[in-house]
């Protein structure tokens, strides 16, 4: 996902004053109320609901797929050729890639129940997507060198 869908996901509007912003704010700066979540930060939860379903359903089934590859390799078809570090490899990015949907999902909960986000499943997310971005560009450079 690009950053800049990330943060869409992320704007929220005063529902008095119709200020907008991204950052994550208690009181409004320009009306000075309590921010108070519009429906589109609702609707922003349920999205990321079904954002983070769609990604954790994605990987299990692809996560199942691959198992079964490993376990009972198709004569003739697809096998698994990895050795010990690949299997943990693959483990640690889909475990990664769950743990990400997971927070997505139990983020848009909370804004649908709370009706802000949760800064701290904010900061998880964005510490998970750096990360998962690093691994991918550590992937790049070893193919490159290998
Ligand atoms: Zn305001």
């Amino acid at each position: 996902m690009a950053f800049a869908q990330v943060a869409q996901l992320m704007r929220q509007e005063c529902k008095s004053c119709g200020y907008s912003t991204t950052e994550l704010i208690e009181v409004c700066p320009q009306c000075r109320r309590a921010f108070i979540a519009s429906d589109a930060m609702r609707r922003s939860g349920y999205l990321q609901i079904a954002l983070g379903a769609f990604l954790v359903l994605l990987m299990s089934g692809i996560g199942a797929l691959l198992g079964k590859i490993m376990i009972f390799p198709a004569p003739g078809g697809s096998h698994f050729t990895g050795g010990p570090r690949e299997i943990l490899m693959i483990v640690g990015v889909f475990g990664l890639v769950i743990s990400v949907g997971l927070a997505i999902m139990l983020n848009g909960y909370w804004q649908i129940r709370f009706g802000r986000r949760n800064k701290y499943l904010v900061y998880f997310i964005f510490a998970f997507l750096l990360a998962f971005v690093g691994f991918g560009y550590f992937l790049k450079m070893k193919a490159k060198l290998g």
